[in-house]
């Protein structure tokens, strides 16, 4: 990170937060690294941080907008605190979770610009503490093997306003239930055939009380544990454990997380009474999910529209995913500052996309260098050229800041000749009222060139437009004495067709026409916008053919534009629209 993020607003969290280190509630806490974990067991002494919170993805998809809140809210607290973040990889589910989404994850998590240290661990390499952890609460009669099946179970937790049924296996002794148990981890019962359960209170009116289920059999291979296991831990049950061994502070999760948090205080401290943990224990403190107008966020959904090719790829400059955001050419400066923007709330929020833009123009404003560009063409035929001149073959050479408020970044070099690449909506042969552009007996600016004057224009066999003529106005030069004795109402940009860079540009826009595309139950792919992507043919100032990947510019009055990190090269550029320099979509 280069510069410090401006200072945040208070919220319950910091309140929280503030609170225990002022009553030293997680001072002094033993740190002998995590207790599940081999690797991290030699070490003893206190914990030097004092706030620990977490990141704990799942790795079976990218990471998206959304997950961008959470990553910058708990590595934010921890580093105002004086804490440390960790990067869990919540990997309990053994379908699904891939080796690529996990190094994915961590570039992403990176490239936001946050370090987690050495705290880098996997929900997997706990397993071992997990099931000891399931075999003590069997001891002590708190857990037992259910052989209802599943619709049995659901039929019997009862709803809101019905209490739950007890199963008939829920009063078999410890004994009875440890076998079970282990004949579950040793692989001898098919998947869905039971599971393993905590014995907490089938009248709860908590429903994920009514003995929520801690293991079941699923005979899969995981991408860490392999064959090793044929029972997996429930991400209820995982998750506590997790935050425990990794002596994590405060447990931030989303809003749905609230009603578990009975059983995540119940599970702790029933390990904890057993010497399983030590105290203090994390506390799970909940905050609104951030949604985002015109996308999705849900990691299924999204890959839907990879799979169903509505997009190309997750990286799809469209898609609401980092990489696809990164791609597109957000920074990750702009991605903190629109997610501090939105505050930590206990309500879900929709945020606008126009924030999102908003923050990246504040961003790339100050910073992104400029230069011109064509992006619907229309040539543009100066016919004195020569006479003003002294030769059809004279260049005039002309210069402009690189940025107008930034002289350090120097000046870039063009030059203008006899035929420009001009927009094509710079001309009109009947102008509309307040038209300042070109029209027949109109003069113009060519910014930082000359003033030309239009004379007509040109058409081909079939009545279509081929090229606007002028003719240049003598000693209208930009910069030189005089240059602003003839006065024009309009400027406008241009690059000479003799040294015109020629560019594939992809114009995105918002993916879907609603702003909450999952509105009232709609299908969402129902109201994907079938103009969210468009491919120009432009020409390019010269400067811009040393564009190296990734690199952003403002192209002068379109926008923000990134050279794609994938396809642009020397010799082939690509580049992406960002955003327009202002929101035209309302
Ligand atoms: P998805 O709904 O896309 O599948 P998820 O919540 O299942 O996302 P996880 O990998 O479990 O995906 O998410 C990791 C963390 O990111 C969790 O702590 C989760 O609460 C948080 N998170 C996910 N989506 C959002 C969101 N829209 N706003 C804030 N935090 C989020
Ligand atoms: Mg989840």
């Amino acid at each position: 990170m280069t510069t410090p993020d401006a200072p945040k607003p208070h919220n319950f969290l910091r309140t929280q937060i503030e609170h225990d280190l002022a009553q030293g509630v997680y001072d002094g806490r033993p740190w002998g690294g995590t207790p599940g974990d081999a690797a991290h067991h030699a070490a003893g002494g206190q914990d030097p941080a004092r706030v620990r919170l977490r990141f704990p993805p799942e790795p079976n998809g990218y990471l998206h907008i959304g997950h961008a809140k959470s990553i910058c809210l708990n590595f934010g607290l921890a580093r105002d605190y004086g804490g440390l973040a960790h990067l869990r990889f919540d990997d309990t589910n053994p379908e699904k979770e891939e080796q690529a989404y996990v190094d994915a994850i961590r570039e992403m998590v990176s490239w936001l610009g946050w370090d987690w240290h050495d705290n880098l661990y996997n929900a997997s390499s706990y397993f071992d503490f997990m099931y000891r952890a399931a075999e003590y609460l069997v001891g002590r009669g708190l857990a037992y093997v259910d052989e209802q099946t599943p619709e049995q179970m659901r039929a019997n937790r009862g709803d809101f306003t019905t209490p739950g049924t007890n199963s008939p296996w829920r009063d078999r002794s410890p004994a009875d239930n440890l076998a079970r148990l282990r004949e579950m981890k040793a692989g001898q019962h098919p998947d869905g055939s039971m599971v393993l359960r905590a014995r907490i209170d089938m009248a709860s009116p908590n429903i994920n009380l009514r003995d929520p289920a801690l293991y079941r059999i699923k005979h899969a291979t995981h991408h860490h544990t392999g064959d090793a296991w044929s029972i997996y831990p429930m991400y209820t049950f995982a998750h506590p454990i997790e935050d425990a061994l990794e002596r994590i502070s405060h447990s931030v999760c989303t809003l749905e997380f609230e009603d578990q948090r009975p059983f995540y205080d119940w599970l702790l401290a029933r390990l904890a009474e057993g010497g399983l943990l030590a105290q203090p224990l994390p506390r799970q403190y909940e905050f609104g999910r951030l949604n985002v107008t015109y996308v999705v966020t849900s990691k299924r959904k999204l890959r839907q529209l990879v799979e169903e090719g509505h997009v190309d790829g997750w990286d799809d400059p469209r898609m609401p995913t980092l990489v696809g955001m990164r791609r597109r050419g957000y920074t990750p400066e702009s991605i903190r500052a629109m997610v501090e923007s939105t505050g930590v709330t206990k309500a879900n929020a929709w945020i606008d996309y126009s924030v999102l833009e908003g923050a990246l123009r504040a961003d790339l404003e100050a910073r992104a260098p400029r230069a011109m560009a064509v992006l619907e063409p229309l040539k543009l035929k100066l016919t004195n050229w020569a006479e003003v001149f002294g030769s059809a073959d004279h260049r005039e050479p002309c210069h402009a800041p690189a940025h107008p408020h930034q002289p350090e970044l120097g000046t870039r070099q063009f030059s203008l000749g006899p035929e420009v690449w001009i927009e094509r909506e710079d001309f009109e042969a009947v102008p509309p009222k307040g038209y300042h552009r070109l029209y027949p007996g109109n003069k113009v600016r060519l910014k930082y060139g000359v003033v030309v004057e239009c004379t007509g224009a040109e058409q081909d066999a079939d009545g279509r437009l081929t090229a606007v003529l002028a003719t240049v106005v003598p000693d209208t030069k930009s910069g030189t004495p005089g240059a602003d004795a003839v006065k024009v109402k309009g400027v406008i940009t241009w690059v000479a067709a003799h040294e015109a860079v020629a560019a594939e540009v992809r114009l995105y826009d918002r993916l879907f026409t609603e702003a909450q595309p999952e509105a009232g139950g709609r299908d969402f792919l129902s109201v994907l916008n079938p103009h969210s992507k468009r491919v120009v043919q432009g020409w390019l100032e010269p400067s811009l053919a040393s564009a190296q990947p990734d690199d952003k510019f403002q192209f002068e009055r379109h926008g923000y534009f990134v050279a794609d990190r994938v396809d642009h090269a020397a010799g082939k550029p690509v580049f992406n629209r960002i955003a327009s320099l202002k929101d035209t979509w309302k």
